[in-house]
């Protein structure tokens, strides 16, 4: 028997718990704020998942493919599978097809519908007065999320991970400064702990995991309010009042960028099979606060949903499309670029948990397909070597950083600067000084050199918008900086302090130029 802390966990002495015990007399042991619980030993894995959404399923199925014992947690059952919360899966649901190649190429698994519900030529930005629109995305897929989120799981169980559904996580089991295994609660809400020479967190934007670990020097265990969007959306069947391709696109899909309409964010419409949308925003809520005090309003984020889509002059009788309950609601994602450090000691991240969506478009599940892979595969590495220290986990970093992270440094930055233009700036902005392969670069995080004619077309608008032009010249800049910066990621953790530094001190002195100014 051994007695497990939950509110502070750690595994006690044998002798510890007996004096607990002796004291109340009873199987239950309350010492000041802690809660403490007699259990039997822990079962022990190699690896547990916590999460059982895109990037836990995958990395457990990658593990688990690969000959190592793994336990995959998650509060949902398996007809269930990735659901963020009560409301359901919450999200845009659209995918770059590259994305969908790179698990096929990686995995083997191949989607179709209803999974891939409808695929897209590609995703326009519209300015604000929906005169300029550029391409910010080609080719991609609108899931249907709870389907493809089945195909997922399934994947794991059938290469042999031990799925446990109604399981809520409450924390990590730290022995030192190791993550050694987690505990929560099972179906009957009874106390459980699960012990793994590593920890898998894919538990979301609002993981128990990450923001429990105790103070360490790889990962932050908070996201900044400003980093987040508040964001949610709509499934609608409706009827077409007529064709108008800026407002609803049945081959593309639609963002507008709008600070009035949606302040520090933008709203989409995604078409679905069958003349469906997926229609929400998200916002700020720094830009927001300040958008409803200029306008004397007291908007939410739900309220400028529903003002967006009646806004939306193509889409009429909207009537909520209610499969497996999941036709409205609303969640948060970070935008900032991901953790400095994907792990710890006996600790990865993946997904949401570590703050991976894109942070120009919040677009995450990309990042999350990716790093559920890398996850997989670098578990199975670290266990073969009998190495799940933070140095031995290492080369995880190094395989996301070029798979993807190195550019969202320099995309957060491209975030902060857009949120500090108002409508009229950014109509005028993405009509002047940007050409549409310019400000399709930028969303994909290449820097471009700016063109004649952008320069041209300056210099015929004469200099009273050469404040405008040189802030965008200084973002170029420090994105170009800081993807430099990132590709000279430290290859061992004991060269990360110096570095972390060097990207904080870029970050911060962007967000100190640029301040959320939505009118
Ligand atoms: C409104 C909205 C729109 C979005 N639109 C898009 C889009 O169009 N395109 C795009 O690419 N991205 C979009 N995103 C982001 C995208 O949805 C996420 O990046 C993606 O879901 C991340 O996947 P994940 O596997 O990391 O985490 P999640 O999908 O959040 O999965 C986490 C899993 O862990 C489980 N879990 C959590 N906590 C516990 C616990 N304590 N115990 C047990 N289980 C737990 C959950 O139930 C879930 O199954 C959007 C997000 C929102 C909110």
């Amino acid at each position: 028997m051994r007695l497990t802390s939950f509110r502070y966990p750690a595994v006690i002495s044998e002798d510890q718990c007996k004096i607990l015990y002796m004291c109340k007399g009873k199987p239950y042991a309350t010492l000041v704020r802690t809660v403490c619980v007699f259990m039997a030993d822990s079962e022990t894995y190699d690896v547990i998942v916590a999460g059982a959404g895109m990037a836990g399923s995958l990395a457990a199925g990658i593990a688990a493919k690969n000959g190592l014992s793994v336990l995959l947690l998650d509060r949902n059952g398996p007809e269930t599978a990735g659901k963020k919360n009560n409301w359901g899966w919450t999200c845009g649901d659209a995918v770059a097809g590259s994305h969908i190649d790179y698990i096929t190429a990686k995995t083997g698994i191949t989607f179709s519908k209803p999974g891939l519900d409808l695929k897209v030529d590609g995703v326009y930005a519209f300015s604000p007065d929906l005169g300029a629109k550029y391409l910010f995305d080609g080719v991609g897929y609108i899931l249907d999320r709870p389907e493809f989120e089945k195909v997922l799981l399934d994947f794991a169980i059938k290469n042999g991970a031990h799925y446990m559904s109604h399981f809520e996580v409450e924390g990590p089991i730290m022995e030192g400064s190791a993550v050694a295994g987690i505990f929560g609660k099972d179906e009957r809400k009874e106390h459980k702990t699960f012990k793994a020479k590593l920890v898998i967190d894919a538990l979301g934007v609002a993981t128990v995991l990450r923001r429990r670990l105790p103070d360490n020097p790889y990962i932050e265990k908070n996201v900044d309010i400003e980093d987040i969007e508040s964001t949610g959306r709509y499934i609608y069947e409706f009827d077409l009042d007529h064709e108008d391709l800026r407002y609803y696109d049945p081959k593309n899909a639609l963002i507008h960028l709008n600070q009035e309409m949606a302040p520090g964010g933008y709203g989409w419409v995604f078409p679905k099979s069958d003349g469906k949308i997926n229609i929400g925003l998200g916002v700020q809520k720094r830009s927001l606060d300040i958008r409803n005090q200029k306008l004397g309003r007291a908007d939410s984020v739900q309220s400028l949903i529903d003002a967006y889509v009646k806004w939306n002059v193509t889409v009429k009788n909207p009537r909520l499309f209610d499969k497996d309950h999941n036709s409205k609601g609303i969640w948060s994602v970070a935008v900032r670029r991901q953790m400095g450090s994907l792990v710890a000691d006996g600790y990865m991240g993946a997904g949401d948990s570590m703050a991976m969506p894109n942070p120009i478009s919040a677009g995450g599940i990309g990042p999350a397909l990716i790093a559920g892979v890398l996850a997989g595969e670098n578990a199975v590495r670290a266990i073969g070597n009998h190495d799940t220290s933070v140095k031995g986990l290492w080369q995880y970093n190094i395989d996301y950083n070029e798979a993807y992270g190195q550019k969202t440094a320099g995309m957060e930055v491209f975030r902060t600067f857009m949120q500090s233009l108002n409508n009229a700036s950014l109509d005028y902005g993405i009509r002047m000084f940007l050409t549409a392969k310019e400000a399709s670069d930028i969303t994909l995080g290449t820097i471009p050199e700016l063109s004649m004619m952008s320069k041209f077309k300056l210099v015929l608008k004469g200099a009273s918008n050469l404040t405008a032009f040189s802030n965008l010249v200084y973002v170029l800049k420090k994105m170009k900086e800081l993807n430099q910066v990132y590709k000279e990621y430290p290859q061992s953790p004991d060269q990360f302090a110096p570095w972390k530094k060097r990207v904080e001190t870029e970050i911060h002195e962007a967000k100190e130029r640029f301040k959320p100014n939505p009118l």
